[in-house]
């Protein structure tokens, strides 16, 4: 089996991530609106019908702030915890009509040819996760919204053959930009977001064996740019900057295969 990835959008405006192994196709997120979803989900050959469903990983508007409307258009199922279903249900939006199945942030369980193994994380949500995907020999794990790594981020992420991982901000840019100064202590905070720098000892510290592809991801548009993203994480694997991927808020980034 083959299993491939690709984004339609990723940063604090709304993220996407697509998964493939076999015949099943899921979302990781929803948080562009529906019609933009589907416009951009035919960039990358996606017909909605052909989703089994959409993986959310905590209540934020940027990433679970559509899922529901989606789910609703194409009849497909939501799996969240039951912290990220209270959050949406207490802030006025309820699954309605959508199925909905729990998950357990300790527990993996598969959909069709996708095994699914979700892990708790340090945020400012109810009950976040974030999630390693596989198809039973390659494992994709994608890290965002977490305010500071932890043994247990380190122990899921370790041996992946990819990572998508969050670059969020520059703390120089974002400590001498224009934000409010509680935005930028909640963002530096523990359950805020990674820095660049972050997120280079984070990588440092896996199991990089069998890594195939890295893809910074949730890079701010305020408070980072692309180039110092890369060049850290290029700096935790001694490559070049170049070979680190990017996945940016407009387009996201283009299919990647593991075989
Ligand atoms: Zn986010
Ligand atoms: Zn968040």
């Amino acid at each position: 089996m083959t299993l491939r990835f690709a984004s339609i959008g990723s940063g604090s405006k709304g993220n996407c991530l697509v998964v493939e192994s076999g015949h099943t196709r899921v979302l990781l997120d929803c948080g562009l609106p529906p019609r933009e979803t589907e416009r951009r989900l035919a960039r990358l050959g996606v017909a909605p019908a052909g989703l089994a469903g959409i993986l959310v990983t905590h209540e934020h508007d940027d990433h679970a702030g559509q899922a529901y409307p989606f789910a609703a258009q194409h009849r497909l199922p939501v799996w969240l915890t039951y912290g990220t279903q209270l959050s949406l249900a207490e802030a006025g939006k309820p699954p309605g009509a959508v199925a909905t199945r729990t998950i357990d942030g300790r527990s993996a369980f598969s959909i069709g040819d996708l095994e699914v193994r979700p892990y708790t994380v340090p945020h400012d949500a109810r009950e976040p996760v974030q999630f390693v995907l596989s198809d039973g020999a390659s494992r994709l794990g994608v890290l965002t919204d977490i305010g500071a790594s932890t043994a247990h981020v380190e122990a899921a992420l370790s041996g992946c053959d990819a990572l998508v991982l969050e670059t969020n901000h520059d703390p120089d840019l974002l400590w001498g930009g224009g934000y409010p100064k509680w935005l930028k202590q909640r963002i530096a905070g523990p359950f805020g977001h990674l820095s660049n720098l972050q997120s280079e000892q984070l990588l440092g510290a896996l199991d990089r064996s069998r890594l195939k592809h890295v893809v910074a991801a949730h890079l701010s548009q305020q408070n980072n740019r692309p180039e110092l993203a890369r060049e850290a994480l290029a700096r935790a694997l001694g490559c070049a900057p170049d070979w680190i991927g990017l996945s940016t808020q407009e387009e996201g980034f283009a299919w990647r295969e593991l075989k």
